[in-house]
């Protein structure tokens, strides 16, 4: 039977964002010294949100309104409760599914390094499942696009019935229909991801010192107890981090699994479970990347966020931020904007 390693007070997860240190003031008035503002030009988004990884969902974020995505960090409380508690609702459902397939144990990290090497059990739990062509879920993602680290979590990982190797993203939604294309773009552009990062791992591309040294771990870290009777059960013996960062390489690079055959995502009803369809992603490596490097040049401070397009702006009606929202403010006093408005009216 499979297990999952879960880490007993997991902080850092995705799509469960803890507030941006990077707060930035909004629009009016405000206490913020020019010593502040200065220091906060001077850094990055991805220094000044101190953190040493993103998230392929910040990235897919960006995809929908890159400008909501950074107010959704620097101002969660802003957000909506409505889709807090969605949020909510659809990890359950997550969290049931995952459980069809296997148990979890609860394991208590003593460290940074502990955190990490919960993920490595789990992939070396995983691969010898997906070479024996089970499914599996929960799969950890990671690798190196741009100079930044990036990290996923595959939903489901099994084969089809011709024996490809089929990725399954599960989205529940409120509404019992299949979402509009804006939505499945978003959704397609995370899968895509997930196959980049996933496909990079089987071929061996990150070395176990370039994962080290883009997360800041210590190799030397004695690995802590819970994690250490895990590692023993699951039949590898390492004390410090290193040995269990070299074991997960290992396994990966020699491991023949195939790259990523099919993506698709499929969509379930919130409130009744029930299947409301599924999107086959077509796979195109050169968009994917371009995109990629489009959404990190943001992080990277080499150009600012940006708001919808015009043509998209349906979108800000449904937005939590479209009062204090500072793009769509110089969207609506653009000579542009106000152009188009009057063509639109006649
Ligand atoms: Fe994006 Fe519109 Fe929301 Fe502004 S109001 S964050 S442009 S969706």
């Amino acid at each position: 039977e499979l297990l999952a390693l879960v880490e007993d007070q997991e902080e850092d997860q995705e799509d469960s964002e803890k507030p941006d240190r990077s707060r930035r003031p909004l629009p009016g008035p405000g206490g913020v010294t020019q010593e502040v503002v200065e220091r906060k030009r001077a850094e990055t988004p991805l220094e000044a949100s101190r953190l040493r990884y993103l998230w392929v969902t910040h990235l897919a974020a960006q995809v929908w309104c890159e400008q909501k995505m950074v107010y959704q960090r620097e101002h969660p409380e802003l957000g909506s409760p409505e889709n807090a508690a969605l949020l909510d609702l659809g990890k359950s459902i997550h969290l049931a599914r995952e459980l069809e397939d296997h148990d979890l144990v609860p394991i208590c990290a003593t460290s940074q390094e502990d955190s990490w090497a919960i993920k490595l059990l789990n992939l070396l739990l995983m691969i010898p499942a997906l070479q024996a062509g089970q499914r599996v879920r929960e799969f950890p993602v990671f690798g190196v696009l741009e100079g930044v680290f990036v990290v996923g979590v595959i939903d489901q990982l099994g084969y089809t019935p011709k024996g490809e190797l089929q990725l399954n993203e599960l989205k529940t939604r409120k509404e019992a229909s299949m979402p509009s294309q804006a939505q499945k773009k978003k959704d397609g552009f995370q899968v895509s991801l997930y196959k980049c990062l996933f496909d990079a791992m089987v071929r061996g591309c990150l070395g176990p010192e370039s994962f080290i040294r883009h997360l800041q771990l210590r190799p030397e870290q004695p690995l802590g107890p819970q994690v250490r009777e895990q590692a023993l059960h699951a039949g590898f013996t390492a004390c410090r981090f290193q040995d269990l960062v070299e074991l997960a390489f290992l396994n990966l690079t020699f491991s023949d699994l195939p790259p990523i055959d099919r993506l698709q995502v499929e969509y379930v009803h919130q409130e009744t479970n029930a299947s409301l369809g599924t999107q086959v992603v077509a796979y195109e490596e050169e968009t994917v990347k371009a995109e990629g490097r489009y959404f990190l040049a943001y992080w990277k401070g080499q150009r600012d966020p940006k708001g919808v397009e015009v043509e998209e702006a349906w979108k800000c009606r449904h937005c939590a931020y479209s009062e204090v929202c500072r793009w769509r403010m110089a969207r609506a006093g653009s000579p542009t904007a106000r152009i188009r408005q009057k063509t639109t009216r006649g």
